[in-house]
């Protein structure tokens, strides 16, 4: 029976990887995305071709990278992350530091992220008004940085239109909008305080700005937390959207809408077509869908109902928990793929969701994560190094030497997502010596930075 036992493991197994072998893609078939990718991005930039473009390349009006100069008292706002928060930052040129004065989280409830644009914006007043009391900041004006972390068409670094929600975000008549305006709006309404200058910022950017302090080869900012995205400094005369053939101006790839063409669909599996489809944005954000942490959790949670169903685990007994949307965390793949505690904690979270496990199941459903966890971080690097690339080639150089600035929480947490995109990015970018610097606080310190080097331009203009 011992032999027996040994054969149904391995038959089992063979089963099991018949469907974790959809998500392995090889190096051949990452180096192909790599190119479509680069293909899009050059699409996204044209004049005549952008409108049609699935990965927008959005100007950011952000024209230089900090130079060390810069210097005041900033507020920040950062919308589109885990957290909604407000943030007193100083930017202190002796010591060449960006200082976080204080913070505060505000809770989002979720109904207000389905309800209207007004309500948003009263409650994002709300919270600054709160926040300028508690900090005896009131009278004062000082120039805002806002962190809107979603796609938007930038008219100027204070003008920015919001293309479409993302994430779990979809307010009523927002699309389409300033969303300056709108802030603006919401604090007239109160009539109770007044800020000065503001500067609207992706938190990609503020991910590049904040390093940039530290690093000034920094010229790539990437977040790959509950969405993903990445920024970097392109050559002006490449920038076909925006008048000027000088300079550089930081782009904001939105690579989440990569593949809303349907060039991924080779690649897509019927696990992240069903992601797609019960998503609030079906048919958008296909390559975000495949990577972030909004999703990552409900493909681990697809694929073991599916090998449930086939018998493949737990008995072909599932539970009212696991059939639940969402019941399976992204954190949740982190703790199962803990090289120390990963096995232990596969177990406790089995039971958590009320399955009947044994040994076999905790192995396969760590295999699980594992899987659908590298899938992500090797198209993550295929995408970066599709910018790292074009960076190189457009600068006429034999080799690009950079650093990334990056932040998020599936970035920060998982046990080894790092290693592997980065491995994995020095294989498809040779060429490319990449530095990886996880950012400080970029949604909040690199938002005041971008207000404090627009300023310094601004000033610059002037004389
Ligand atoms: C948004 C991007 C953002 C990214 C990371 C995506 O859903 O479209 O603007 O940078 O999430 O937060
Ligand atoms: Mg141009």
């Amino acid at each position: 029976s011992g032999l027996w036992l040994v054969m149904t493991h391995l038959f089992t197994d063979l089963l099991v990887q018949a469907y974790l072998d959809l998500f392995c893609l090889s190096q051949e078939k990452l180096r192909q995305v790599s190119g479509q990718l680069k293909k899009d991005m050059v699409r996204g930039l044209g004049k005549h071709t952008h409108h049609k473009a699935p990965v927008k390349m959005l100007p950011s009006f952000v024209r230089a990278t900090p130079d060390g100069t810069e210097k005041g008292d900033f507020l920040a706002l950062d919308l589109g992350g885990t957290n909604f928060r407000v943030l007193h930052v100083r930017v202190v040129e002796d010591l060449q530091k960006v200082l976080k004065m204080d913070s505060q989280i505000c809770a989002i409830p979720k109904e207000m992220m389905l309800g209207t644009g007004q309500q948003l914006f009263d409650h994002i007043a709300k919270c600054l008004s709160d926040f300028l009391v508690s900090q005896d900041l009131k009278g004062q004006t000082l120039p805002l940085g806002f962190t809107f972390s979603f796609p938007c068409e930038q008219k100027e670094i204070d003008k920015s239109i919001l293309i479409r929600w993302t994430k779990g975000f979809n307010c009523s008549g927002v699309e389409g909008e300033d969303v300056v305006k709108l802030l603006k709006e919401a604090i007239h309404r109160r009539g109770d305080f007044d800020i000065g200058s503001v500067a609207m910022v992706n938190d990609t950017v503020g991910t590049m700005m904040s390093c940039g302090y530290r690093d000034q080869s920094c010229e790539i900012g990437m977040i790959i937390g509950t969405g993903t995205n990445a920024c970097y400094m392109e050559e002006m005369k490449n920038v076909k959207r925006v008048e000027g053939e000088d300079g550089r101006m930081c782009i904001n790839t939105e690579w989440g809408g990569f593949g809303d063409d349907g060039s991924l669909r080779g690649i897509q599996t019927e696990f992240d077509l069903e992601v797609d489809k019960t998503s609030i944005n079906p048919g958008v954000h296909t390559f975000e869908k495949m990577i972030s942490g909004m999703y990552l959790g409900e493909i681990v949670r697809l694929l073991l109902l599916k090998l449930t169903e086939d018998k493949l685990l737990f008995e072909g007994q599932t539970s009212e928990t696991l059939r639940t949307p969402e019941s399976f965390l992204t954190k949740f793949i982190s703790e199962v793929e803990e090289p120390d505690s990963g096995l232990e904690n596969a177990r406790r979270i089995l039971s958590q969701l009320n399955l009947k496990w044994n040994e076999v199941d905790a192995h396969v459903v760590r295999l699980v994560c594992d899987t659908v966890s590298s899938r992500s971080a090797r198209l993550c690097a295929a995408a970066l190094a599709a910018i790292a690339n074009h960076m190189r080639v457009s600068r006429k150089l034999d080799r690009l030497k950079t650093t990334v600035g990056v932040d998020g929480t599936v970035y920060r947490k998982h046990p080894n997502f790092s290693e592997e995109l980065q491995e994995t990015v020095r294989l498809l970018a040779p060429k490319c010596d990449i530095t990886f610097l996880v950012s400080e606080d970029g949604s909040g310190k690199g938002a005041a930075m971008v207000t404090a080097v627009a300023q310094r331009l601004a000033l610059h203009d002037h004389h």
